[in-house]
């Protein structure tokens, strides 16, 4: 294993790294080893009102800077991302328990993000609108929202606050950060790359501390005018209600129960593969993770065995170990989840085909499981599993397996393997989705849309759909006699 230190990960405030004012901090665990590895400040109201004050002002600094020169600060950025990977990419599986290997390729992925966004940002345009009276001239212009409050969760520490922060600073706002305390310092690493690429002070600021005193103070408040947040169904509904309650504008990226559909047609050998790998992805804990295995009658025991074979080949380890391809859930939570998701469907008849257990003494290791047979009442195959449980059922139709898809109140993200050019049409066209991978494994590129319907949340965190978020729409008519 090779070793490093970690280092303790403090506040952004007004261009500054400091400690809370009262210097209260949190500790920080190795999920491989449940070991205390470090320390992470832990804001107070004092220090959240400088940040919204820093915040403020960075606005109008942030607002008056040229889209082309935000662009070049914001490619610098990439570029110190790209430099310093190897040392990120080790902070963030040490404090989440990813492999190396996926920890670097989320570290790269945020160059690319940060990149794609800072090109974009040079065409924010408005419109020009024929007008009824020659004399007037009708012009839509495109106006940045303002500073905005962006609360960010601890599977993709650094990939979900990057799509947050490009595209706030693409479009010209400035953003307040409430980053995740069980992984700060890989989020911390990705806004020092903005610092030090020359983002002036206060149009980024990072907070750690309780997430509910947090969200209470920094959405009400009449500086912050949008509002983004990344996490469960039910906290991004409470959060919503807030948000609405003030008028501040929203983007929730939540919760998801991902469908796989494979019909009869399809390449067994690719939808294994594709769906597979995505399955046990940083263990599972992935809102676009394949959750609802929906197999077709026919192929069902093939794939089943196809995919009990790559589960077995899974290698368990310390995330920083060589060769490991799944390491540990990043909190005790999620280990608490997987034995009562597992134990409730064994209870409801479903029949345990590999995994199903805790591996180890300690650290939050979890067996790669599948769980055949699934009733569609386990609670398995209704709410978010967030770990490493591929659940199958079968299907004879492809309405059958559309309804299953459709069934819950999720609506994120989805598979679907098949050669028939007429179910790949049906189903891009029924499944209640944002998101749809037809012969694919999951490929979230910046430059598409990302986000979900139904209870998975709405807005979009990739494409041009994701600065449109960040913006204001300003009709001017202006007469020019
Ligand atoms: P949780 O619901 O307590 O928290 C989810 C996230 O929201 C965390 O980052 C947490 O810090 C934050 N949060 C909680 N209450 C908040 C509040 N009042 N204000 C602001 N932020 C708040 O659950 P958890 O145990 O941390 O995560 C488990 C569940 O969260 C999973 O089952 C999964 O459904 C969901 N989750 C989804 C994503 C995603 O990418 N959509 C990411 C992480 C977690």
């Amino acid at each position: 294993m090779q070793q490093m230190n970690y280092p303790d990960t403090q506040l952004l405030i007004d261009g500054k790294w400091c400690d809370a004012v009262d210097g209260r901090t949190l500790q920080v665990f190795d999920p491989a080893t449940g070991r205390s590895i470090g320390r992470v400040a832990h804001a107070d109201i004092v220090d959240l009102s400088r940040a919204v004050g820093a915040a403020a002002r960075g606005f109008e600094t942030w607002r008056q800077t040229s889209a082309i020169e935000r662009g070049r600060m914001l490619r610098r950025a990439a570029q110190l991302m790209r430099e310093r990977a190897e040392f990120i990419a080790r902070l963030l599986t040490r404090e989440q328990g990813k492999p190396l290997v996926e920890a670097l390729a989320e570290t790269r992925m945020s160059a690319d993000v940060i990149e794609w966004f800072a090109e974009e940002g040079t065409r924010l345009y408005g419109r020009v609108i024929p007008s009824r009276n020659l004399a007037v001239q009708q012009l839509v212009l495109r106006e940045p929202v303002g500073p905005v409050a962006a609360f960010t969760p601890w599977n993709f520490p650094i990939n979900q606050a990057v799509r947050k922060i490009a595209a706030a600073l693409a479009t010209g706002c400035s953003i307040i950060v409430k980053a995740p305390e069980e992984t700060p310092a890989a989020p911390a690493a990705l806004v020092r790359a903005f610092v030090d690429a020359g983002v002036p002070a206060g149009v980024i600021g990072l907070v750690f501390g309780d997430p509910i005193q947090i969200s209470a103070y920094l959405i009400p408040h009449p500086v912050v005018r949008k509002v983004t947040f990344t996490g469960s169904t039910p906290v991004g509904k409470q959060l919503a209600a807030l948000a609405g309650a003030h008028m501040k504008r929203v983007t929730m990226e939540l919760g998801g129960h991902a469908p796989v559909i494979v019909t009869e047609d399809a390449d067994i050998g690719l939808a294994v593969r594709a769906s597979a790998s995505a399955k046990f992805r940083n263990a599972g804990q992935i809102c676009v993770a394949p959750t609802r295995f929906i197999l077709h009658d026919s192929i069902h025991d093939e794939f089943v065995r196809e995919l009990i074979r790559h589960a077995q080949g899974l290698k368990l380890g310390h995330g920083m170990d060589e060769g490991t391809t799944l390491g540990p859930l990043a909190n005790e939570r999620r280990l608490a989840a997987m034995e009562a998701f597992t134990t409730d469907a064994i209870q409801q008849g479903a029949q345990l085909a590999v995994g199903g257990e805790r591996v180890g003494g300690h650290g939050n290791f979890f067996a790669p499981t599948v769980l055949t047979e699934v009733p569609q009442s386990a609670r398995v195959f209704n709410d978010e599993p967030f770990g490493p449980i591929a659940a199958v059922r079968r299907f004879r139709t492809l309405d059958e397996a559309i309804a299953e898809a459709n069934r819950l109140p999720y609506g994120l993200a989805g598979y679907a393997f098949t050669r028939s050019l007429k179910n790949a049409h049906r189903l891009s066209q029924q499944l209640e989705l944002g998101l749809l991978w037809i012969n694919q494994p999951a490929l979230a590129w910046p430059e598409l849309p990302f986000g979900g319907v139904k209870d998975s949340g709405f807005g979009s965190e990739g494409g041009p759909e994701a600065l449109d978020a960040y913006t204001n729409t300003k009709s001017v008519s202006l007469l020019c006699d």
